[in-house]
């Protein structure tokens, strides 16, 4: 069974991406095991999803026994474990009303709706909601026309419409763009997909003064930089900000699919009928959720983790300086690597090769998102296979 001319085939796969020619079929913690038995420390962990690296044993306990409790009551009724995830994400932020759904493009759809759903009530009909070139906030229809990512504006078209594009971190460009359609500012605290760039504290402080003088609504996407992934639970702490509406995907269920669409009071106007969905509130992945927030809230754990990031961003400056690469940005375990060449695609098949996974969101960079949990021994061994990978490329290049 287990003997690898016994294993099916792609090909009855839609091609959707260009996947290399390895299968994992086991994971534990930092590391993935390929269908021959080799050994991958895992710096992408799913794309950020899986926070406590693969198949802690928290989330394995108690999605068995979820699964063993009740699957499924339907969302046309309450279930334990959505009242109790609702209940500690608004006690740990800023927010009073949670809606779950299953990812991140959900979650943001339901933000757009909601901010659309508010202009009426509150704004004469305002539905515009300034965006910014290079974000990224999902694969759905208006998701992909609130993305600024370059070529998404003719894939599929028409867009959907009402989503002007500004500049990350200057606010003038915000400014122009707002009119009397204008509802909200929707932006990610780091821009993920682009390759890390930060929105700064400054910026993010404008924008909630900006969008306090023009009753707008600030959106932050945090499916990626959430849940512990800069070191804080939610990016936009750390500056100070309350926003009035935040989205939750990727690491909310360590591998599971669940997302949040979190908002204030004064922002949380959907009336019953508006919004909702077959899955969303689903007990097992709401369990794994919970699994999730215990481990990052217990004592310590995000200080560890932002200490690890730390310690992983020193060393690829280190790196960066030996083998004449460029600037490390990002927070906690959310980084990435500046190569100054196009050579990332190249130096993250290499890594794979010698049994590291790194992503290279472009071209010029490299994208590292290791678990929150990883070990500053695997961060030691991470660096040693990178160093290799990255000189490998190199030499082959000069
Ligand atoms: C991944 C991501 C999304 C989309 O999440 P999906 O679960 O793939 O729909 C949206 N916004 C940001 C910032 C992301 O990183």
């Amino acid at each position: 069974m287990n003997h690898p001319s016994a294993l099916p085939s792609a090909a009855s796969l839609m091609p959707i991406a260009a996947r290399p020619d390895v299968l994992f079929v086991r994971g534990q913690g930092a590391w993935l095991f390929d269908a021959a038995g080799r050994r991958y420390l895992d710096w992408m962990q799913g794309w950020a999803v899986n926070c406590l690296g693969h198949s802690p044993q928290v989330i394995v306990d108690a999605v068995a026994q979820q699964a063993a409790t009740l699957l499924n009551p339907g969302p046309a009724f309450h279930n334990l474990p959505a009242m109790r995830l609702a209940e500690k994400l608004t006690a740990h932020s800023g927010f009073d009303h949670v809606f779950f759904a299953s990812s991140g493009a959900e979650a943001n759809e339901g933000a757009i709706k909601l901010a659309r759903k508010w202009g009426q009530l509150h704004k004469g009909g305002a539905h515009e909601i300034v965006t910014f070139v290079d974000g990224f906030h999902g694969r759905t229809l208006a998701t992909m026309s609130a993305s600024g990512k370059p070529g998404w504006d003719t894939l599929f078209a028409p867009q959907v419409a009402g989503f002007p594009k500004a500049r990350l971190n200057d606010i003038a460009t915000v400014d122009r763009l707002i009119g009397p359609k204008t509802v909200a500012v929707m932006l990610e605290p780091i821009q993920g997909e682009a390759g890390v760039i930060p929105a700064s504290g400054d910026f993010l402080r404008q924008l909630r003064q900006l969008c306090d003088e023009r009753q707008l609504l600030l959106i932050v996407d945090e499916v990626q930089t959430g849940v512990g992934r800069t070191g804080h639970l939610f990016a936009h702490s750390a500056h100070g900000i309350q926003p009035d509406i935040m989205t939750l995907g990727k690491g909310l269920g360590g591998g599971l699919p669940i997302s949040a669409l979190l908002a204030t009071r004064a922002a949380s106007c959907f009336a019953p009928g508006d919004q909702g969905g077959t899955y969303c509130g689903n007990p097992l992945v709401c369990a794994a959720g919970l699994a999730v927030l215990d481990t990052l809230l217990a004592d310590g754990f995000l200080a560890a983790s932002r200490q690890r990031g730390e310690q992983l961003a020193a060393a690829l400056r280190a790196l960066s300086s030996e083998l004449g690469l460029g600037a490390v940005r990002g927070e906690g375990f959310l980084l990435a690597l500046e190569l100054g060449t196009d050579l990332g695609p190249a130096i993250a098949t290499r890594a794979r090769d010698l049994g590291l996974l790194v992503n290279a969101p472009r071209p010029h960079c490299l994208r590292l998102m290791p678990a929150l949990n990883t070990s500053a021994a695997e961060i030691t061994e991470g660096i040693a296979l990178l160093r290799r990978a990255i000189a490998d490329v190199q030499e082959a290049q000069a």
